[in-house]
């Protein structure tokens, strides 16, 4: 069994703590103890040997930066003030990963094509692997960075692969904090990236710009990164979480959900203070339950971990200690009598069918 998660915010990382991947989790714990970066964001969860260990083979790697207006602090580096900002920073967030992958190539690869994606499996295909390498392919979240959805040519050149529009609001959609519907120019970008191929990511958008993105877009939908709003009644940022409605039309369009670890989106209303004990692998399972009742398959979740996003290992459920652990959420599924072939899909497979029909052959 592979696993493939569908949302780490590596680059940010690189960018704004100076974090290296390539560090195993306890060396980048030990280099920041006593630094502020475990106050503003927690302890890491994410590092090459972790990766290597829990058998995480693909993630979705992400461009990301935030509008200035929803900074939280001054060490915060990757904010912006203007489209040209915007446009800055998210092309250091893909030097970054150039930079991994060219200085790491026997460690990271870019993911651009089916072929790509053929050659990282390969890589694990050898128990245990030999010489491994995590396959990243581009998200970018938030899409303040292009102007004019002509420059989606440019970033898809790049390596880009899935776009999601809103992060906050942007000029393309309301999002987190920050309603609103999918705008006029909206509604362009999505011209242009169906005609490029590339992946609409539904994270952080409102329902009503989600269902106005299912209407309008032809091509390979996805929620990277979200949890259900239904078992989360007592959310402070229920539009955060996907509807029902909104999981069901992602469904009959063969789309994937990834769950968020993230505690406050696995119990409404969590705090740091609460501890972890009560936030148990049991809420993730719910979590997968809830998907997999309501659309008739097991076809349909995934993991969208958002490890290192902000949050760190104090607002992670109790059991996981790093990315080297998703795989005990196959585990827990197990043991709730879910099939083999129906964890593998839950864990990696599910992500893997949508990426074949995502990715040029070449
Ligand atoms: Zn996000």
């Amino acid at each position: 069994m592979l696993i493939v998660d569908g949302h780490e915010d590596i680059a940010w990382n690189m960018l704004t703590f100076g974090r290296d991947p390539n560090r195993s989790v306890e060396a980048t714990r030990a280099l920041e103890q006593g630094s502020e970066i475990p106050v503003h964001t927690g302890q890491a969860l994410l590092g090459w040997p972790e990766w290597v260990a829990g058998r995480v083979g693909v993630v979705f790697a992400t461009l990301f930066a935030a509008p200035i207006r929803r900074k939280v602090g001054p060490w915060e580096r990757m904010c912006y003030r203007d489209p040209e900002e915007a446009r800055a920073l998210y092309l250091a967030s893909l030097d970054a990963y150039k930079r991994l992958t060219s200085q790491h190539g026997d460690r990271f690869k870019q993911v651009e094509s089916r072929r790509d994606l053929a050659e990282v499996l390969a890589t694990w295909e050898p128990e245990p692997p030999v010489s491994p390498r995590l396959g990243l392919v581009l998200l970018m979240e938030g899409g303040d960075a292009i102007h004019n959805p002509s420059e989606i040519e440019g970033w898809y050149a790049h390596g880009v692969r899935i776009i999601g529009p809103a992060w906050t609001g942007t000029r393309y959609a309301g999002g987190t904090h920050e309603p609103g519907p999918l705008t006029a120019d909206g509604h362009r970008l999505l011209q242009a990236m169906a005609e490029r191929g590339l992946g609409l990511d539904l994270s952080h958008m409102t329902e009503q710009g989600q269902r106005q993105a299912l209407d309008a877009y032809p091509g390979v939908v996805l929620a990277s990164h979200s949890n259900v709003q239904a078992l989360l009644p007592e959310s402070p940022t229920p539009e955060r979480h996907l509807t029902d409605a909104v999981i069901h039309s992602l469904a009959e369009r063969n789309g994937v959900v990834g769950l968020v670890l993230y505690n406050p989106f696995l119990v409404g209303g969590w705090k740091p203070e609460d501890g972890r004990a009560g936030v148990t692998l049991e809420r993730v399972c719910a979590q997968v339950e809830h998907v997999c009742q309501l659309t008739g398959s097991a076809r349909h979740v995934a993991l969208g971990s958002d490890f290192d996003g902000g949050l760190g290992l104090h607002k992670i459920p109790a059991g996981l200690d790093s990315v080297a652990d998703l795989r005990l959420i196959g585990d827990a599924l197990a043991a709730r009598g879910y099939a083999p072939p129906d964890v593998e899909a839950i864990l990696g497979g599910n992500w893997l069918s949508l990426l074949h029909r995502l990715l040029p052959e070449t």
